[in-house]
């Protein structure tokens, strides 16, 4: 298929969560020219370096043109009549439970709910997770114990409405590019906005920032508990509002009055610097992303702002709230549909048996979990134990991604049966395949997702799928019929599947669920195409689109919870033989393990291989040149890396990219190192504090 419609297609950007919309441009002469959609309302036309450079990443030449079946080219009907059987033999031997999906926020909406609705409602099992568990799972299980679903309450025009920006863990300059551009306007047209960045690095964000407190790893528990307890001091809560919409404010504060500042590591004079500006600003938006989420406290870190803005009534009011950044593209979508071990489609709970039961009566369903699956860390233990005999990776690649990746390889590789759907053979993850299964990307396939500010907007194809490419929501569904499910899952169309789904959250409506889109469930495939990005509570105005400003919260007596939190250490410890943390993250022109933006020559001219930054005492105390080969060793794997000298990391704390892979840069494939440490809580793994050593090569 070749796009025709004038000026274009419009679609939307397939990385961060920022969720910008792009127009396509077909020349009818093999070039595809990408600009920003003036009418998106998440980007109004801009988009960052990768975003524009789409065009230069849509080459086919490593492209998965056919099934395989152990390395060897096959029939869609060999290899999907192979993963049925296998899956099915599993099962009927072993239990629902020694099978298991592991998905993307990659995925389109109308995919993820396939595979969710296959694994949860047919298979039985609640085991299918997502890379989200690494992403944003944090966030979900901080907003669920205190609201009582997963909900963000804001919406990006907040950034422009505040007065007092908080951006907490977040290099949003880097990692949500055209968010940081409408920060940077709104501080030109607003000379009274503020910016805070707390981050123990020094980023580009930090840049922006009026104040950058350079805190220790780990320490927002006890800055956020101080600035409580200071709130509290200056008689500055909100009586009114947590009186009538809020539960646990007293034992919060009592909690956060014992806290210990030091744990911050900050000076006395930047922290009373910030309190001063947290309480004596009424417009305040908390932004935070994975530095609070991706730690072993990253739920606790999530209540500790929450508390904040709940015990000031700061939340739900224009320019007023915590707001979490998701990493990809759905992460929104995946945890609307339930695609997360422990939850059920819609932000119906699985812990609910009425939620259960609706579900399964929705889908007519055979089967129902009665209990949450296993999160990714622990999913690719038990695989590594042989407990799960048959595992199906779609359009992601752990082998690269997880913590501990080298045994989540092995593990992998021992598993005695693994299904990779995926763009391309050349990934870590996809060499381990024993059936490879060949998926449309980013301009070939049709979908939803949803964006950080719950805006689902319409990813649209209009590229024809090469070779025997097919759409994950076919592939999942075809697989299923095999398994003898055939009226479940006899979709014609994404549309067909989104209708589905619209009317599922009309179930969750009727339990007072947040999450409700029914009034589309009836749009025909004509308006599904046409669908403009529309922000869930459908409103007449965006204004309306806030949550929780007069209360209103999904718990069972309408009250949100404020939960009593106190700092933690991260989990690996310094010792003598691992004296440095390293800190994992994003640069700016690369995203995920680089299958798509290595592509483009423009994207690699930014930073070109994978580094580790070093402070200049700790690089001259253990003998580490500028531009020389560190070894960098966990208790876990070690790494080779080029040794960037610079004071923006602190001394003691090393900072190395996430992107490079086994086959991009052997060495560099940094989460060989990070410890599998998981938050009690959410499951989310800390990949950002695992202790190492460093010294030269
Ligand atoms: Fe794409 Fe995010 Fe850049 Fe927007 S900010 S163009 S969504 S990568």
């Amino acid at each position: 298929r070749q796009d025709t419609a004038p000026g274009g297609t419009c679609t939307t950007c397939p990385y961060c969560g920022v969720g910008c919309g792009v127009r396509a441009i077909l020349d009818g002469a093999g070039g595809l020219t990408i600009t920003g959609d003036l009418s998106h309302p998440a980007n109004a036309g801009k988009l960052c370096s990768k975003g524009s450079a789409l065009g230069e990443t849509t080459s086919l030449d490593d492209r998965l043109l056919a099934p395989r079946i152990h390395g060897q080219d096959a029939s869609w009907n060999d290899a999907l009549d192979l993963v049925a059987t296998r899956f099915r033999k599993t099962i009927d031997r072993h239990g629902p439970d020694s099978v298991a999906f592991y998905v993307s926020g990659q995925l389109l909406t109308e995919d993820y709910y396939v595979a969710n609705k296959l694994m949860k409602g047919f298979i039985g099992s609640a085991n299918i997770d997502t890379n989200s568990r690494l992403c944003m799972a944090s966030s979900v299980a901080g907003h669920r114990r205190a609201f009582g679903t997963d909900t963000v309450p804001g919406l990006y025009e907040d950034l422009e409405r505040a007065d007092l920006v908080v951006l907490t863990g977040s290099n949003l300059a880097w990692c949500h590019p055209v968010l940081y551009q409408r920060l940077a306007a709104a501080r030109k047209a607003n000379p009274k906005l503020r910016v805070v960045n707390i981050d123990p690095r020094h980023t580009a964000t930090s840049d922006i920032a009026d104040l950058h407190l350079a805190i220790a790893p780990g320490g927002d528990v006890a800055l956020f508990n101080g600035v409580l307890a200071y709130l509290s001091e200056q008689g500055l809560i909100d009586a009114a509002y947590t009186e009538k919409h809020v539960r646990g404010l007293s034992e919060a504060i009592e909690s956060a009055k014992k806290e210990d500042l030091s744990a911050t590591g900050l000076p006395a004079a930047q922290v009373a610097e910030f309190f001063a500006l947290w309480a004596g600003t009424e417009k305040v938006v908390t932004i935070y992303s994975q530095g609070v989420n991706q730690s072993t406290a990253g739920t606790d870190k999530v209540a500790a702002i929450l508390n904040c803005h709940l015990a000031t009534g700061r939340i739900g009011r224009p320019g007023m709230g915590p707001f979490s950044v998701t990493g990809q593209p759905n992460a929104m979508g995946g945890r609307e549909v339930g695609g997360l071990a422990n939850m059920l489609a819609c932000h119906l709970d699985i812990e609910n048996p009425e939620h259960r039961v609706a579900v399964k009566d929705f889908w007519d369903a055979p089967a129902m979990p009665d209990a949450p699956g296993l999160k990714a860390v622990d999913m690719f233990r038990v695989v590594g134990e042989g407990r799960i005999k048959a595992l199906w990776i779609m359009c992601t690649n752990p082998v690269v991604s997880m913590p501990e990746a080298d045994a989540v390889r092995a593990a992998i590789a021992g598993c005695d049966f693994v299904v990779v759907s995926d763009l391309t053979a050349a990934t870590d993850t996809a060499e381990l395949a024993d059936v490879l299964l060949p998926a449309t990307g980013w301009g070939e396939k049709d979908g939803t997702v949803t964006n950080s500010e719950r805006c689902i907007s319409r990813q649209r194809g209009f590229l024809t799928p090469p070779g025997a490419a097919r759409h994950d929501w076919e592939i999942i569904s075809d697989v299923g019929r095999r398994m003898g499910w055939g009226a479940a899952f006899d979709y014609a169309s994404p549309a067909e599947i989104y209708r589905e789904y619209a009317a599922l959250s009309g179930v969750a409506g009727n339990f007072g669920r947040d999450f409700d889109i029914s009034a589309t469930a009836g749009v025909t495939d004509a308006e599904y195409d046409a669908m403009a990005p529309f922000t869930w509570p459908r409103s007449a105005t965006r204004e309306g689109g806030r949550f929780f400003a007069d209360g209103g919260f999904y718990t069972s007596d309408g009250k949100a919870r404020m939960w009593p939190v106190q700092h933690r250490q991260p989990a690996s410890k310094l010792t003598a033989d691992r004296p440095f943390r390293l800190n994992t993250g994003r640069v700016r022109d690369h995203w995920h393990t680089m299958t798509r933006t290595a592509k483009s020559p423009r994207l690699s001219q930014h930073i070109a291989e994978p580094f580790l930054e070093i402070h200049p005492d700790d690089a001259r105390r253990i003998g580490l040149a500028p531009a020389s080969i560190a070894e960098v060793e966990s208790d876990f794997g070690n790494c080779l890396l080029r040794t960037l000298v610079t004071d923006r990391v602190q001394p003691g704390q090393v900072f190395a990219p996430m992107h490079w892979t086994g086959q991009t840069a052997p060495t560099g494939r940094i989460d060989t190192l990070v410890a599998p440490n998981t938050d009690p809580f959410s499951g989310q793994p800390e990949s950002k504090a695992t202790t190492v050593d460093v010294r030269p090569f």
